[in-house]
């Protein structure tokens, strides 16, 4: 089955409040930001705010394509398409390939383990029996892993979150941090929910971040971080890690706004960008500070178009990059 571990089954909409605030951070681009900014960082806006016009393609969602009430999460309905929106090799925010990394021990971010999971695996698709599985979430039994969405041209989340993790990656070893991937091309599918809490548990990542995009109804647009709810159940127990991981997810979703210049999701969290969950394995299971990102909306004719730009995609693990180096500098 496609349900994906972390989309919302059931979005709701808010379209008057968040075209208005889409205004207002046109108008007034470092008001907007700025006022994320404070949240994520408790006031110290050092980076500057970068809101982008609204004649930008990335905020000028929210009026069209909005007929209808949203339905069911709608399903990926066409298998990968390899020659479709091909990943495109990791850059570093200059824009030359590579990996330009400190010397080891160096960097603001130095000593520091990041753990990033690409969300769902491009090879999910072949091994349904596999990734159906079910393993234990602490509050529930639910399946290993799901194989995401994908946006109706079969650019699919696992292409997706595979090169956003590798741009992040890069940009994390810039500043010195240690990052550990929980998949890269090294198998066929997975690694099961479960699995990927506990790669971030061992490695004692002092931040991990697992990267999605979401499969929500068309007009559904934007961006949410998805942050731990106190869950106490079985194997699972978030009581050290909820705090710091909304501390963590906070700073993301600041800095994500900043950078990229998208607005918050329109159709949950109440337009701050923000989301919490007790249903998700990765989150419950994990022992450190961790927040999922939904990227945007690949069922969205606007929200896909930013997310198979490799641009915007280097933006988006820019606004990521910054959030975490925030929190670990805190
Ligand atoms: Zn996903």
């Amino acid at each position: 089955m496609s349900y994906d571990e972390s989309h919302s089954p059931a979005p709701r909409r808010r379209t008057s409040r968040t075209t208005l605030t889409i205004a207002i951070a046109a108008l007034v681009p470092g008001a907007f930001a700025g006022w994320l900014v404070w949240q994520a960082t408790g006031g110290s806006d050092d980076d500057g705010g970068q809101v982008r016009s609204a004649s930008s393609p990335s905020t000028t969602g929210g009026s069209g394509g909005r007929a209808g009430s949203p339905g069911p999460e709608p399903r990926p309905s066409t298998s990968p398409s390899p020659s479709e929106s091909p990943s495109e090799p990791a850059r570093g925010d200059d824009g030359v390939p590579g990996d330009a990394r400190p010397a080891p021990g160096e960097g603001p971010l130095a000593g520091r383990v990041v753990v990033i999971d690409p969300g769902h695996n491009p090879g999910n698709f072949k091994h349904t029996t596999e990734i159906n599985k079910l393993v234990d979430i602490g509050t529930n039994r639910k399946e290993c892993d799901t194989t995401g969405t994908a946006g109706n041209s079969g650019y699919t989340e696992a292409e997706f979150t595979a090169d956003v993790s590798q741009r992040l990656r890069t940009l994390l070893r810039k500043e010195g941090a240690t990052v550990k991937l929980t998949h890269e091309n090294d198998r066929p599918w997975g690694p099961c929910v479960d699995e990927r809490a506990e790669i971030g548990n061992k490695a004692k990542a002092d931040a991990v971040i697992s990267i999605h995009a979401d499969g929500s109804a068309v007009g559904n647009r934007g961006f949410h971080v998805i942050l731990p709810a106190l869950v106490k159940s079985g194997g699972a127990d978030t009581s050290e890690i909820v705090g710091p991981s909304r501390d963590l997810g906070e700073r993301v979703a600041g800095h994500f706004v900043r950078v990229t210049g998208s607005a918050p999701s329109n159709y949950l969290g109440d337009d701050t960008g923000l989301d919490v969950r007790d249903d998700l394995g990765g989150l419950n299971l994990s022992t450190v500070p961790k927040v999922f990102v939904e990227c945007g909306n690949m069922r969205d004719s606007k929200d896909i178009a930013l997310l198979t730009s490799a641009d915007w995609r280097q933006k988006a693990a820019q606004g990521m990059a910054d959030g975490i180096s925030s929190f670990l500098k805190r």
